[in-house]
């Protein structure tokens, strides 16, 4: 598959010429490629136009301290991984769930944010769903897509799960808590039913690769709507034997007596 053909299957898809678009992918889905990961990226650039914003996650495991010059992605896939590392691309300074951006929005997309939620409506998700963007989805589905932690995060969910990270302050590392509305994510799928039924998602062929494209706003509309009658409806069933489910189940605080939540175990960390 050449760039160009790339291009205009992107295009053909519906990838908006001068959009902010946040790539989630997995090459091997794609491939072969002219040109290999780099030759995709190329592709999503052209299809785009130099008035277009690229975006892709580039997560590591908050084990180490972070720099976002020289920190390896973590699970992110190779096409995030050489992405960021492109001339002219930013990537934010989130110790964990960093993002890395290329074009008019760039700047915006990776300034600075909370550390608690990563993923909330003040982090370079929130900001492309605040942009208009679309999220296109490459080989990968809605269970790799951080777009559905914004609906989490705007929809106050009542659970959240803290991780170890290392941020650094003043050139000293130290281990902080980051809470998030972690889980195995396998409920994320359910989005493809709901977008479906509303014909706000696109399908089709990319490369080898199935793709979904949609717009973020739709994706967490749906979502915040699902969540505000059903909670906890990306999570596992009790007893489905999903140990990242129940944990997250765990974390939500019994109803008060006066019949709101209480706060929850694992308060932000700032
Ligand atoms: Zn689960």
């Amino acid at each position: 598959m050449t760039e160009d053909a790339l291009a205009r299957q992107l295009r053909a898809l519906g990838v908006r010429e001068g959009g902010v678009l946040l790539v989630h992918t997995s090459f091997r889905a794609v491939r072969p490629v002219e040109g290999g990961p780099l030759g995709l990226v190329r592709a999503l650039r052209r299809a785009l136009g130099p008035a277009g914003t690229l975006v892709m996650p580039t997560m590591t495991d908050g084990a180490a301290p972070f720099d976002p010059r020289t920190t390896p992605t973590h699970g992110m896939g190779i096409t995030a991984e050489l992405f960021w590392r492109l001339p002219g691309v930013l990537r934010s300074g989130h110790p964990g769930g960093s993002f890395a951006a290329e074009g008019p929005h760039a700047e915006a997309i990776c300034a600075p944010q909370p550390l608690s939620p990563p993923h909330g409506p003040d982090s370079p998700v929130g900001r492309v769903h605040d942009l208009g963007g679309q999220v296109l989805l490459l080989g990968v589905g809605h269970s790799e897509s951080t777009t559905l932690h914004l609906a989490e995060a705007l929809a106050a969910v009542p659970y959240s799960v803290s991780h170890p990270t290392v941020v650094v302050e003043d050139g000293v590392p130290r281990t902080v808590m980051i809470a998030e509305t972690d889980h195995c994510c396998r409920g994320f799928a359910a989005a493809d039913a709901w977008l479906r039924a509303r014909g706000q998602q696109r399908e089709g062929k990319v490369g080898a690769a199935d793709a979904r494209l949609l717009s973020a706003r739709d994706a967490v509309a749906a979502a915040v709507e699902r969540l505000a009658r059903d909670p906890l409806v990306f999570l596992c069933a009790p007893g489905a034997g999903c140990e990242e489910c129940d944990v997250a189940r765990a974390s939500v605080p019994a109803p008060s007596r006066r019949g709101g939540w209480r706060r929850g175990r694992s308060s932000p960390v700032r």
